[in-house]
């Protein structure tokens, strides 16, 4: 199902980048987050991110991206 996805400009205690759905509880406030883009799953999302900012260090949300969090 295609979701906007975004990133957690901050990184959390492991060192990652979190990626949200638009609608997840836990989404960062506006100034804490960048826009991945509209896509239908969270590792096309990831792999947008990764690809757009030149890092590695993404991880998805327990919560939203669940197929895609590593811990
Ligand atoms: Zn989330």
């Amino acid at each position: 199902m295609y979701k906007h996805y975004y990133y957690n400009t901050n990184t959390d205690n492991k060192g990652n980048h979190e990626v949200h759905t638009g609608d997840c509880s836990y989404l960062p406030e506006i100034k804490n987050r960048n826009y991945i883009g509209y896509k239908d799953n969270c590792k096309d999302a990831i792999k947008e991110a990764k690809e757009a900012t030149g890092k590695t260090n993404f991880d998805g949300c327990y919560y939203c991206c669940n197929p895609c969090h590593k811990g």
